[in-house]
């Protein structure tokens, strides 16, 4: 197989590749190594000290649970495979402290980490507070996999065929080109101009102009975007390994 790569947007965690003469079954598999196995860090448990907030407790967490947190693979374990025996260690747990006093937002971006390259990631607003209220909680937050829990997830996968156009007599590839971005016309036929904005009404686009779409099944078009908590390249790297650790473990059963 071939790897082409079409876009790399690293401002927004964004990847798109072209994968030639590969299949399906393997890409899916990739994808759900992904979004299934790759791990993690993700808030697990809140210990409120102090929350006068309109917010119940339930709702913070669950607002810091699902808010992404800058990971480190070689600094972490999984909680089950760690040396601690499950008793919790630096090794597998990151330990964070929230506190707001101010009237005004508190941000996910406003807790101290004990570990400063493993923060969050996103300035997401986790309670609002008016004067004199006040919250304090300790967070821990631990390695997971997104089969557990979706906040477990580093981010979104999807894949389709690269679409060939099937023109006839009967076709309007000007009509189709001007009514749809993503296309334009050339030479007689269609041609996609930014791969990464194909999607499915562009198909029924083309249908209404009497023009064929077929995926190409072989060459498929493979998109990941990272919730912020790894990068595209460590996301893809890790999920390799994953798959090699599996066959080896298949291996090792025969
Ligand atoms: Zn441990």
């Amino acid at each position: 197989m071939k790897l082409e790569k079409l876009n790399w947007d690293k401002k927004n965690n964004l990847l798109t590749f072209l994968l030639k003469d590969s299949e399906e079954g393997f890409v899916n598999a990739i994808r759900r190594l992904i979004l299934e196995e790759v791990p993690v860090l993700a808030v697990e448990d809140v210990e409120i000290k102090e929350n006068s907030s309109a917010l119940y407790d339930e709702m913070i967490a669950l607002r810091l649970g699902l808010s992404p947190i800058k990971t480190d693979l070689k600094s972490y374990t999984l909680k089950e495979k760690c040396k601690c025996e499950g008793e919790g260690c630096a090794s597998c747990e990151l330990i964070l402290v929230l506190k707001g006093g101010k009237k005004g937002y508190v941000y996910a971006t406003d807790a101290d980490s004990k570990d400063s390259k493993c923060k969050f990631v996103h300035k997401m607003p986790i309670v609002k507070l008016i004067s004199k209220q006040k919250v304090e909680m300790q967070l821990t937050a631990i390695l997971g996999k997104g089969k557990e829990h979706a906040k477990w997830s580093p981010g979104w996968v999807w894949f389709h065929g690269w679409p060939e156009f099937k023109v006839t007599g009967k076709s309007d590839v000007k009509g189709c080109a001007e009514e749809c971005k993503v296309l334009e016309s050339r030479g007689g036929t269609l041609k996609i101009k930014d791969i990464t904005k194909w999607n499915g009404a562009c198909e029924q686009i083309c249908e209404e102009h009497g023009i064929e779409v077929v995926n190409n099944d072989k060459n498929m078009v493979f998109n990941l975007e990272s919730w912020g908590q790894l990068s595209c390249k460590e996301i893809l790297d890790t999920s390799v390994d994953i798959l090699l650790e599996k066959l080896d473990e298949f291996e090792g059963l025969l």
